[in-house]
């Protein structure tokens, strides 16, 4: 019996990467995504190609009730959850506080924070031996922007994802002796489309390369390693973990 995984988010990116080699490794993986169903579908004919099921579905992570029926289509169509990744974020458009608009800020927070929070309630409910569930791992995508502030980028995003570290930390104590883990990575600067689409920033990744000690921005691969060691029982002793992947920024 193959695991079975949610990776929000898993059409382009870090969760596609995730999703891609999650489905490598043997699970049957499903992805949501927000509008992009070309790209979605591309990633779900890859975890086909690596001999696994994919399924694919359109779910804005910010709604309770979509991500209600996501959790729904997985318990219908793959089976027993074991393993989620919340990965669906974005930034919105570079900006100071006093000046960003209200949606841009709250748009993110709710993809992020809601979205976090909706999904790993659906997932806690399934895995945790609580409701007779056979235990499971959950991995949420942080940033260090929550080390950081990102200050003139986007405080918002920062202050969403210290409550996603915040998050982390609490549920993992909660379901600790439910044979859930709960663990988030903190991706520095990655070689995605968020930079350009989503915080409206032309070539970061080359600009900004002199800001990593490393000399370079990291790949989806890279953050993707990290996710599925998290998930893996071979991370069996590790829980409300942040784990930094970023070239030392
Ligand atoms: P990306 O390349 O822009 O991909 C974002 C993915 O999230 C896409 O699959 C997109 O779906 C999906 N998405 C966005 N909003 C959503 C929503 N409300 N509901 C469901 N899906 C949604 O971004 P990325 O760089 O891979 O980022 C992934 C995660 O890593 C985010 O949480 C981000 O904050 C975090 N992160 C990224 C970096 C970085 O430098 N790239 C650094 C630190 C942390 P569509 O394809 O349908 O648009």
């Amino acid at each position: 019996m193959s695991e079975i995984a949610i990776v929000t988010g898993g059409s382009r990116g870090i969760g596609a990467a995730t999703a891609r080699m999650l489905a490598q490794r043997g699970y049957d993986v499903a992805i949501s995504y927000l509008s992009n169903e070309a790209a979605a579908a591309t990633v779900v004919r890859d975890i086909e190609a690596a001999g696994q099921r994919g399924l694919a579905v359109k779910c804005d992570a910010a709604s309770e009730t979509e991500t209600e029926k996501l959790f729904e289509a997985v318990d219908r169509e793959l089976g027993t959850l074991t393993a989620l990744v919340n990965n669906a974020g974005i930034t919105g458009k570079v900006d100071r506080l006093d000046s960003a608009p209200a949606e841009t800020i709250r748009t993110c927070i709710d993809a992020s924070v809601y979205g976090t929070i909706w999904a790993s309630r659906a997932a806690v409910r399934r895995m945790s031996t609580r409701y007779d569930g056979k235990g499971g791992a959950i991995v949420n995508v942080s940033s260090i922007a929550a080390k950081l502030g990102s200050p003139n980028y986007y405080v918002w995003y920062a202050a969403a994802k210290g409550a996603v570290d915040a998050l982390t930390i609490g549920l993992a104590k909660e379901v600790v002796k439910e044979g859930i883990r709960v663990n988030a990575v903190a991706p520095g600067i990655i070689d995605t489309d968020i930079h350009e689409h989503s915080s409206g920033l032309e070539r970061r990744v080359e600009k900004e390369a002199h800001l990593i000690p490393m000399g370079r921005a990291g790949t989806p691969e890279e953050v993707a390693e990290g996710i599925v060691w998290l998930l893996s029982d071979v991370s069996s002793y590790v829980t409300a973990e942040i784990l930094q992947i970023s070239g030392a920024r």
